[in-house]
């Protein structure tokens, strides 16, 4: 297909593999993605509702106790859900 002249756009993308040799002493670039994947999920902030990841640019602040059973607008009674989670799922 490659060859066929209406598909000459198409490239083929080279995957580099790389040792996994765990002697070696300088790190490999999967090497490199695989700590920095390991070290940001122990502190990526999960939804109080249903404990999934959230996302920096999707984030919704709850009222933890519902403004209808007298929940306040304080720090204490708030936290970070999904939007979607926030919307009366819980209710
Ligand atoms: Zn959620």
């Amino acid at each position: 297909m490659l060859s066929t002249p209406n598909f000459q756009y198409l490239t083929v993308r080279k995957i580099i593999s790389q040792p996994t040799d765990s002697s070696a002493q300088d790190f490999n670039t999967n090497r490199k993605s695989e700590i920095y994947i390991k070290e940001t999920l122990k502190n990526i902030p999960r939804c109080k509702i249903c404990n999934g990841l959230i996302h920096r640019n999707s984030i919704s602040i709850d009222h933890i106790q519902r403004k209808e059973d007298g929940g306040l607008a304080n720090v204490d009674n708030g936290q970070i859900t999904h939007p979607y989670c926030n919307t009366g799922y819980k209710n």
